[in-house]
Order: structure tokens, then sequence, then C-alpha cells
């Protein structure tokens, strides 16, 4: 422990060894933060703490997952296990499955994602008959989660007439009818989406005290990162469960705070010393990430803030290059630009892909970038689009899984009852919905008892309703005796799907053949994982929770040498070598939709804080002077917020990019001055009044651009030998040491680094060879 703790300064080293109380470190990108949450609970450990007792929380499943790694190489494999550690979803999700039979949830409660949410939303408003011109599910959705996010329950919501007096205003007087019958539906699926885990953890912790001391007395230590983002219904879980020993750890830095759009309230780390008492105020500020010039750009932004904390943030870096600022004609050229730039960089200064992010303020400017990385065969990936287990193949074969569990889950029944067809038409879907409503039981449950209830059905297609349930209970049967893998296996090929993929011969038939291929190699890996780990309990599961609450930066798949495309808002928290912030023009960034208020603008402006505290080395600036969105080339401005740093940090650069890459700018644009002889001072006018557009449409969620790595199943039939060294996801480096079978039946026997020698069947084992 003392070798590790040296690798801390003196400002990080009082958080860590501060073992007891409740203390707060406010500090700013880069200060070691994340790297005090880490040592801390590796010194918790050190001083006797039980794992067993250390909740931490974090902001997403891969920095739990880095976290953990990180104490495992301190205090080794087998104790870093038992820590607590994950988001609060993933958390609370587990704590729910123990004790949600409180609230009437089933353990196997079903957990709907957006796209759940969002149809299931969508089939009440139908059957309501309301307009959904103007109830559109997605304001909707994000309307309910709101309430749920500030605890504003059904209850509570028809007891607050200023609420319903908005809705109505917003000529949507019916919302709160929505509400109350999307929560009597989820709660008769057996359903929780991503709030109630949440809003339902609230509510066990309030309703049963029993409870809430049975989880206050485990989790003795709390620590929570990126604290400045949590929300209200995140506030008050971990104050119930801290309340009793109040060793509560959280750090963040309300500069970063960036999520208030989805309910995060900055006052939880305003207020925190007046929550607890005899709080512990850390400091940090020291940078470890970044140049002299990267600090010295974002802390010049970031003054221009009102509301903010007073903080240092200064770094012994070098004092690198200074932030480059390009112009384009075009969005076009702006991602020949930015190809152009990894190119060079990757040519003239040994750099490889992965050290390069392209940071955007929405999803929908990856495309520009996505196409000119194409054109210069520079690998990518696009992080945030949907993730792998939103694609709708990995939905349906996750859809029958789900219903085998949680027969009740109506999304996942809609889904497949006619999926592949079996001649059962809408209209008797409708009609079973209503007969579920009106009898107060399951879809399921109607199905079961067709034959004895009053439903008008043709006896043809009874049959076929019953021979589906037949087919559903039967996987049921099944899952008593067979594993996840097995059973996913057997339910691709008898329920029809594998068919159904396979009469489509296109190239995206064949990719969601592959697809479903690579999920039954994820839940075999899951499985084998589960066996070897001593801990198979109930895999199919675990494997579906896993799958509800995977998002896209978790499941990092694939050749992980490429160049990182994201929006900004994902990238809190990471750091890159080299970080491209494109798209830095009014009304983009800062978004049009954020400039109505003061509080608006300076959330925009601690986005471009985090967005240029990404950077180790070199920080890019782009714009274009005309860009096409929702289908039209607009005119733009340069963005306000490169003004707003400091002259001495940037290096604005000639455009000679753009002659050279756009033959429309043609010499007499620069008469005869040589382009490279055009200096812009800093430009950088902007009209007295910018007017918003009347209605921007939300950023739509874009698939991810190029799959990258498709690993094929067979790659080692025979091909690994005794000796070789490989690498496995989650159990490391290891040595092969026995071979055995043939063909797709071969399995090694490998040594691991982390957890010894296994035995895994090569066909789906996950292994590269070093
Ligand atoms: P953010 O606000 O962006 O989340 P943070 O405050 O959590 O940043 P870390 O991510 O913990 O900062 O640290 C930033 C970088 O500096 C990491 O690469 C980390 O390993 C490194 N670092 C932190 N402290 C030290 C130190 N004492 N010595 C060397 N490197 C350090
Ligand atoms: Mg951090």
């Amino acid at each position: 422990m003392e070798k590790y703790l040296s690798q801390l300064n003196d400002a990080q080293l009082a958080p860590t060894l501060q073992k007891d109380g409740p203390m707060i470190v406010i500090a700013g990108a880069g200060s070691g933060k994340t790297r005090v949450l880490t040592y801390r609970i590796a010194y918790l450990m050190s001083q006797g703490v039980d794992p067993f007792n250390i909740l931490s929380l974090t902001f997403t499943n891969k920095a739990a997952k880095e976290m953990k790694g990180r104490i495992a190489k301190i205090v080794g494999d087998g104790e870093a296990k038992n820590l607590w550690m994950g988001t609060f979803h993933s958390v609370f999700a587990k704590i729910l499955r123990f004790e949600g039979h409180h609230l009437g949830f089933p353990s196997n409660f079903t957990i709907y994602d957006t796209q759940d949410s969002q149809k299931l939303l969508g089939s009440i408003i139908k059957e309501m008959g309301l307009d959904k011109e103007i109830y559109k599910t997605k304001q909707i959705y994000s309307r309910i989660s709101s309430y749920k996010n500030s605890l504003i329950t059904v209850k509570a919501y028809f007891r607050n007439p200023e609420l319903m007096e908005a809705d109505a205003m917003a000529r949507r007087p019916k919302t709160g009818e929505i509400y109350q019958e999307y929560v009597d539906r989820c709660f008769k699926a057996g359903a929780m989406d991503f709030d109630d885990l949440l809003l339902r953890t609230n509510e066990l912790l309030t309703r049963f005290p029993n409870v809430l001391a049975q989880y206050q007395d485990k989790f003795r230590y709390i620590l929570v990162d990126e604290y400045q983002d949590t929300n209200h219904s995140q506030y008050l879980i971990v104050r119930a469960l801290a309340d009793r020993f109040q060793n509560i750890c959280v750090v963040g830095d309300d500069a970063q705070s960036i999520y208030a759009f989805r309910g995060a309230n900055i006052n939880n780390i305003l207020n925190f010393q007046k929550d607890y008492d005899d709080v512990k105020l850390f400091r940090l500020e020291q940078n470890y990430r970044s140049t002299k010039n990267i600090v010295g750009a974002a802390n010049s932004v970031i003054e221009h803030n009102k509301t903010k904390l007073d903080k240092i943030v200064w770094t012994a870096n070098d004092i690198g290059e200074k932030v480059k600022v390009h112009r384009s004609l075009t969005d076009g050229d702006e991602g020949r630009y930015v190809a152009s730039t990894i190119w060079d960089n990757k040519m003239n200064n040994q750099l490889i892909n992965s050290d390069f992010a392209v940071l955007y303020r929405t999803n929908a400017q990856s495309r520009a970038i996505e196409d000119a990385l194409r054109k210069r065969d520079i690998p990518y990936r696009v992080y945030g689009g949907l993730s792998f287990y939103q694609r709708k193949e990995i939905k349906d074969v996750t859809a029958y899984l789900r219903l085998v569990l949680n027969p009740a889950d109506e999304e996942a029944l809609k889904r497949v009852i006619n999926y592949p067809g079996r001649g059962i038409g809408q209209t008797t879907i409708d009609r079973l919905v209503v007969a579920a409503n009106g009898y107060g039981k399951t879809i399921f449950e109607v199905l079961k008892n067709i034959d004895n209830l009053e439903i008008n059905i043709n006896s043809g297609t009874k049959n076929k309703l019953k021979d589906f349930v037949v087919l559903i209970e039967s996987y049921q049967i099944m899952n008593q005796t067979a594993n996840a893998f097995e059973l996913a296996e057997h339910v691709v090929k008898s329920s029809g799907l594998i068919n159904e993929f396979n009469k489509d011969g296109t190239p995206e038939g064949v990719a969601r053949l592959e697809n479903v291929q690579e999920l039954l190699n994820g839940i075999k890996d899951f499985v084998e994982g589960q066996i070897e780990l001593a801990d198979a309990g109930d895999s199919l599961a675990e494997f579906l929770e896993d799958v509800a609450l995977a998002t896209d930066l978790d499941g990092d798949k694939g050749d992980p040498n490429h160049v990182a495309l994201m929006t900004i808002h994902l990238a809190k928290g990471l750091e890159f070598n080299h970080v491209f912030i494109v798209g830095l023009e009014e009304d983009l960034f800062p978004s049009a939709m954020s400039m109505n208020t003061r509080s608006e603008l300076e959330e925009e402006r601690r986005l471009f804080y985090v967005a240029l505290t990404r950077a180790e080395k070199q920080a890019y600036l782009t714009y274009a002077l005309s860009r096409y969105r929702w289908g039209k080339l607009i005119d733009a401005e340069p963005s306000r917020f490169i003004e707003e740093i400091d002259d001495e940090y940037l290096d604005i650069l000639t455009p000679v990019n753009d002659r050279r890459q756009n033959p429309m700018l043609s010499a007499d644009i620069f008469g005869d001055i040589e382009p490279s002889q055009i200096r812009f001072k800093k430009p950088i006018k902007r009209k007295s009044e910018v007017k918003p557009p009347k209605f921007i449409p939300p950023a739509k969620l874009k698939p991810i651009g190029k799959s990258i790595g498709n690993p094929d199943v067979n790659l080692f039939d025979g091909k690994l030998t005794v000796g070789n060294i490989v690498e496995h996801s989650r159990f490391g480096k290891g040595e092969v040491l026995k071979i055995e079978g043939v063909g797709t039946d071969t399995k090694a026997e490998i040594n691991f680094e982390h957890g010894g020698v296994k035995k895994l069947l090569l066909r789906f084992a996950k292994l590269d060879v070093l």
C-alpha cells in the first residue's frame, strides 16, 4: 500500500487517508478526484474495512470496471470482487432484486429500456384515443422521467395543481392520466423503467425502515464520483444510506455539472456541507492530465461563468502546443480537416487511432466526421448511438428470454407474439390488451385462459395463441435445467427467428445474423465466466440485467485502436491524447435552445469546459461557415466560446485547408495573397441578435457507424497450441496448458493471471493470441 500511496501528492493524500466522517473533494478537471476515490477504497481495505461494507457509485459501468481493476491490482482480485461498485442504476437494480417483493415486484422483474417505455407510452396514448401529434411519446416520456427523478409520484402529481396546470397549458391536460396508466401497466407487467430503479429504491428505503437499517449497516463506507451530476432521487438515496455512519465521501467539480436537463442538481454539491455535521472539505489544485496551454485555455473560459465556486487549477506539465482553432467552409470540410489532421499526426508523430477523440454537441454531427474518416480508412467508433443490445434483432431474441423469466412482461410479449409471423394480427393483439386491462390480468394470463374468457377472437386464432403459450412454457421448463446459453440457442432456432433472419439475403440481413451469433457468444461467455467464478446463480436473469443496463460506452467490443467519436456529455471523466471539439458555432454550441437564460448558457459553457479538459496533449477547436442542419444549408458563425479563450493560448490557423480541399474557394477570394499569409485575428463578430429557430427536433439516435472487429467464432479451431499466450476479456492474460477435443468441441486449459486455470470451449471463448 505504501508504494501506491507514494503515487499521490500531499493534497491527494489527505482525503485518501481520511478514513471516517463526511467529506467532500471539490476540484477542477484532471486533478485526480477519481484517482483519490480509487486509492481511498484500497486504503480502507488495507485498514481492515470489509469490501462488502463499501459502496462506490460511479457515473458509468465502464468507470466502475476500471476502478475495480485498479483496486484489484493494489489489494488483490479476491477482495476487490466483493466491493459494491457500479452506477446508481446497476447497484440499486441488484438491491431491488432482493427487496422488490416488499413493493410487490417479483425478483425477476424486467427492466424496461427507453425503447420499451416509449412503446408502452405510445400504446397507452393510442388506447386513450389521444392525438399523438400533441401527446408525443418522447415528450411524455421525458416529462414522466423528470417527475420520477424529482420523486413526484402519481399521487403527488394529482395533489399539485401547479403541475397539472403546467401540463394543461402545454396542451397536454391528460399527462397525469397517462402517467397513472403507465405506472399501473409497468407494475402489472412486473417491470421497472430506468427511473423506477431510483424511485422505487427511495420508496423502499422510506417505507421499510428495517430494510433501510439493513443497508445502512451494510454500506458503512459510501463513495460517490461526479457528485455534481446527481439528481434529487440519487441524492436522497445516498443521504438515507449514509445517515447512520456518516462515512460518506463525495468528489466532484461544480464546473463540470452538465446534466441539469436530466434533473441533475448542482446544489447537491454546493450544499453538501450543510447536509452533514463536521464535513471535511478538500481541494486539489494540480492538474496531471493536460498541458499548460490547455489548462490555461480551460480556466479562461470557465471564468466567464458567474455561478461557480472559486477554484485554482494549475499544472506542472509541459507548456505544449497552443489550442488550434480551425475554420472550414462547410461541415464536410470540417470532417476532412479532422481526418487529414489525424492522418498527418499518425504519420509524423507516431500516434495511433485511439490517441484521438472527436467530441460534438449533438449526435447528428458525427455523420460528416464519419464520412471523412471512412474515406481515409481511419477506424473509428461512434459511441452513444444504439447500444448493441438495443438493435432490433437483439431485442427480438432477448424479448423471448425476458418472457421466459417474466411472462407478465407486456412489451416483450407484444414484440414476439407475432414475430416471426404466426398469423396473429394487430386487431387480435389490441383485443388481448383490452381484455387484459378489463380483467385486471396480464396478457399472458389472458392467453392461458383464452377458452374461459369472453373475448372476441375466432377459434382458429385462439389455437395459434395457445400454440404460442405452449412454446413459451416449453422454454420455461427448459430454463429450469439448461443454462442461459443453451436456452438462448434453442430459442433462436425453435422460435423461427433464425429462419426469419436467414430468409433475408441482404447485407443487413447477414449482419443481423452475425449479431445474433455474437449475442449467443456473449451469453456463452457470460455463462462460462459465472461457472468459472463459481457464482452461477440464475444466469439468465443476471445476463438480462446486464443487457438492460448496458450502455454503448460499456460494451467496448472490437479493436480498441480506433478514433472515438462521442458527444461531450458522454466524454465526462475520460481523457484522450488529442481532442477535436467540432461544430463550435453559435446556435449549435452553445445550443440555440440554451440562449434564453444565463443558467442555460452557463451549463453550455461548463460543457465546453468538460470538452476542453478531456485533452492531454492537444486540443483542436473547429467551426464551419455553413452547415447542413435539418436538411438545409445554414450559415453559421463561430461560437462565442472561442472568443472567450485568452489569446495567449490560441493558435488561429490559416484557412489553407479550406482552399486545398474546396475548389469553390478560388484564388480570387484571397486576391494575390498566399493563403498561408492570412492570419485570422480573432474573428469573430456576431450578429447583434441571434434568433433561435422556432423548433429544433431532438437529436436522433444514430446507429453505430461501423462495426469494428467481428470475432470469428471458429477462428481458433486448431490454430491454438500449447504454450501460446492469450488474452481474455475477463480473465486477462494466460498461458495455454492443454488442448483437447476437435473441431467445434475443442477446449483449452489456460492458466490465467486473474482466476487461475480454466477450461474454455474455444468456439465461444473470446481470446486474442498475443
Ligand atoms: P475529471 O474531473 O475529468 O473527472 P479527475 O479529477 O477525476 O478528472 P483523474 O481522472 O483522477 O482526475 O486524473 C487525471 C489524470 O491524472 C489521470 O490520468 C491520472 O492517472 C493522473 N494523475 C492523477 N493524480 C496523479 C499523480 N499524483 N501523479 C501522476 N498522475 C496523476
Ligand atoms: Mg474523474
